[in-house]
């Protein structure tokens, strides 16, 4: 195992930012996996599931195990983690600009299409590793654009850079209050189908782009586009699977489920040829793929506090009274409900909701009405 620490711009005199990196197996030896956690810094659950995985890798690595190329970020958001006020974590947002920081990673998809004009071939693998050097240059390309005046653009740059070239991109995250659950690229479905059951996942949303460049997008959607672009005259295979992994709610953090967590993610590894040894036979699925269009987002109709009336994770019908929100000024009590049957698969974590607020999410198994363009919670 080899460690790096990769210092960020410098934000403010006397202050300083670093990413921790830990390297297993050789570069180019075999299939490269990047996991990351906490680019949202309140979400420990895959800090924790990284620890476990880590320790796993270790033994793996004594043993000569490691057939492939693994990179962990053990936490990705050293930004977030001093964002600490009025006793609550607030990892989601950067309080300077406001941006979330699961957005705006770069689209290197159009410089791509043109990178590669006249220099793909009829062999698929050939295909893959072009393609993956254009990658590697375009980012280092768009770095020397982008020029990163503040910590947070370095951090979207060299996150980015960490990944560009990964078989498997996994970006840890977790919900609220949730079950374990993962948003992956329509076009990485079914492939994915071995990952959703490995790991128990309860509900796995697919889109192809679900709005302002979430970090997983950003690597799956230069293959999506390519294939698009040049598919019928070439083999391009969809070489990268990008998720994002929910690991349950932001309070699950326990080693019972961290270390069964990386337990699934190491037998994932094995059985895509980055770790020698048997997964065993794959679990029985719990969910197919649900479409991110199906998603039913309950919003609060008036201001006032929040009493649930089902869990997280629980099986639910179109109509079916979920809770209420009680304003105890006026007495106003409003029963909310979701538009779709499905899998309640994440609610809000705090009980005192503002008018408009978000509520929970119901992913139903067809696309509803009007849920297009900006299919993500928030920006
Ligand atoms: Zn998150």
């Amino acid at each position: 195992m080899q460690e790096e620490r990769i210092e960020l711009v410098r934000p403010q005199m006397g202050t300083s930012r670093a990413l921790t990196v830990r390297r297993f197996g050789k570069p180019g030896q075999g299939p490269k996996a990047y996991f990351q956690a906490a680019l949202h810094a309140d979400e420990l659950p895959g800090v924790i599931t990284l620890h476990h995985l880590e320790a796993l890798l270790k033994d793996a690595d004594a043993k000569g195990d490691i057939t492939g190329e693994i990179v962990i970020v053990p936490f990705a958001n050293p930004i977030g983690f001093t964002q600490y006020v009025d006793m609550k974590p607030l990892g989601r947002f950067e309080m300077r600009s406001g941006q979330n920081f699961n957005r705006h990673y770069p689209d290197l998809s159009a410089a791509l299409i043109d990178a590669v004009d006249g220099k793909l071939g009829q062999d698929a693998e050939a295909n893959v590793a072009l393609i993956r050097t254009e990658l590697r240059r375009l980012i280092k390309e768009h770095r020397k654009d982008v020029s990163p005046l503040t910590d947070l653009q370095d951090l979207r740059l060299t996150l980015a850079e960490l990944a560009i070239d990964a078989d498997y991109v996994m970006d840890l995250h977790c919900d609220w209050e949730a079950p374990m659950h993962l948003y992956i690229s329509d076009h990485n479905w079914p492939d994915a189908a071995d990952l959703s059951a490995q790991i128990g996942s309860e509900c796995s949303l697919i889109a192809e782009i679900s709005g302002d460049n979430p970090f997983d997008e950003a690597f799956s959607r230069p293959w999506v586009e390519l294939r698009r672009a040049y598919g019928d005259k070439f083999p391009i295979l969809m070489a990268t699977l990008a998720t994002t992994i929910e690991l349950r709610g932001d309070r699950d953090v326990y080693d019972d489920y961290a270390i069964a967590d990386a337990a699934n993610l190491f037998k994932f590894l094995q059985r895509r040829g980055l770790i020698a040894g048997d997964p065993g036979a794959l679990p029985d699925a719990k969910c197919d793929a649900s479409p991110l269009a199906g998603v039913d987002r309950v919003m609060a109709s008036h201001g006032g506090m929040v009493v649930f009336a089902v869990e997280a994770g629980a099986k639910v019908k179109a109509g079916q009274q979920l809770g209420y929100v009680l304003d105890c000024e006026t007495g106003e009590k409003t029963p909310f409900s979701s538009r779709t049957d499905g899998v309640l698969y994440s609610r809000i974590g705090i009980r005192l909701v503002v008018p408009g607020g978000y509520l929970c999410s119901v992913a139903g198994e067809k696309p509803l009405e009007g849920r297009e363009g900006q299919l993500l919670l928030s920006k």
